[in-house]
């Protein structure tokens, strides 16, 4: 029998610290164990809710659902030939354990995304990005539980709708619990080092992927504040991708506007937006602010209540609705 309590404190479990509470939780070990899971949430008309980190989420006071922590562990090589392996891995992992573990195996295609929180079930959700790389770009399908067909989906790369922070599984919020993925990865290394900080390293002729993934986790460090000292959800704001139109407005009204071409269009650095508002390192209610170092982090030092979190955020889109007219977006999922 699974072990579903009450009233349970979210707080150790979101890389935030906002106090809350869920009114059901359960740690998900075993996949055999949903079904019960499942009847104990319908006999009292319960939403079911996944957590895996918890550090891309904004929680409410009160979570009225059953949280399911997603602890499903357990990686295995499904197929090899001469220059690929595709692995599986549970959705319970820790998505940099898995990033070192597979450089470690001498398989290539995860440096890019080392040391972002979290677990590697959610990383499909929001299609984790960074430098240049996507988990899109090696995920070859994923395993879910499709709750509302009651019933084991797998999905291909494609079905994923994968986009950019977006997939699927975050349009359609709440559907699928995701319980494994596989990824493709390479025994041969061909760096990805287009993005700014990393196009350094293109002089070394010897460059390895534990290199690069060595250079990503210090810029990480150097640029990001650690959750478990000062709590942050990552980047809290997505980039606005604009039009050709707009994005000539911007750039003659702010020459030093920083910005990346995206497909057609032009995706604009939300942490530029910030900053050029003025509010870097500023603060309101609760202490909840913009990091100093990196605008576009939103930082909650004093653990205040996702109140404060979100008036500080509609604060800040406020001001640069204001000064750019430009809409941002939250990127962290909010749990009402
Ligand atoms: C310091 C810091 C840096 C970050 N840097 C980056 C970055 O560079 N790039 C980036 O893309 N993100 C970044 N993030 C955001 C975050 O790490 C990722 O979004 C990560 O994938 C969230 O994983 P999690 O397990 O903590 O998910 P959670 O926060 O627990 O959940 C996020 C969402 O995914 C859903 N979910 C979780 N697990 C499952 C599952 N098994 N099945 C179905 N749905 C599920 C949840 O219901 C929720 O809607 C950063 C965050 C922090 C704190």
């Amino acid at each position: 029998m699974v072990d579903i309590k009450q009233n349970v404190s979210l707080q150790p479990f979101n890389s935030l610290a906002i106090p809350s509470v869920a009114t059901h939780f359960v740690e998900l070990t075993q996949e055999r164990e949903l079904p019960e899971i499942i009847a104990y949430s319908q006999a009292r008309q319960l939403a079911l809710r996944v957590l895996g980190g918890g550090s891309n989420l904004v929680l409410a006071d009160r979570v009225e659902a059953c949280v399911v922590r997603n602890t499903l562990l357990g990686r295995t090589l499904v197929e090899e030939d001469l220059d690929t392996v595709t692995i599986e891995v549970a959705a319970g992992e820790t998505w940099h354990d898995l990033v070192a573990w597979s450089i470690a195996q001498g398989w290539s295609g995860l440096e890019n995304l080392a040391l972002i929180p979290g677990t590697v079930g959610a990383a499909p959700v929001q299609n984790i990005g960074a430098y240049g790389v996507e988990v899109a770009d090696r995920l070859v399908s994923v395993r879910a539980f499709d709750l509302q067909r009651e019933e084991v989906s797998n999905l291909s790369n494609v079905e994923c709708l994968f986009e950019y922070r977006n997939s699927l599984f975050k349009s359609d919020e709440n559907r699928y619990l995701i319980c494994s993925i596989r990824l493709k990865l390479h025994k041969s290394f061909s760096p990805m080092l287009h993005y700014g900080p990393l196009q350094a390293l293109k002089t070394n002729i010897d460059l390895r992927a534990q290199d690069v993934f060595d250079r990503v986790v210090a810029i990480r460090q150097a640029k990001l504040p650690n959750p478990d000292r000062i709590p942050n959800a990552g980047s809290f704001f997505k980039n606005p991708m604009v039009t050709g139109a707009v994005f000539q407005r911007l750039q003659l009204q702010f020459p030093d506007l920083v910005f990346f071409r995206a497909g057609s269009g032009y995706k604009i650095a939300a942490g530029w937006l910030i900053d050029k508002a003025g509010l870097r390192g500023q603060s309101g209610a609760g202490g909840v602010g913009c990091y100093s170092k990196q605008a576009l982090v939103l930082i909650n030092p004093q653990r205040s209540s996702s109140r404060d979190v979100v008036a500080w955020s509609d604060r800040v889109r406020h001001r640069v609705e204001q000064l750019f007219d430009l809409t941002l977006e939250v990127e962290p999922r909010i749990w009402t």
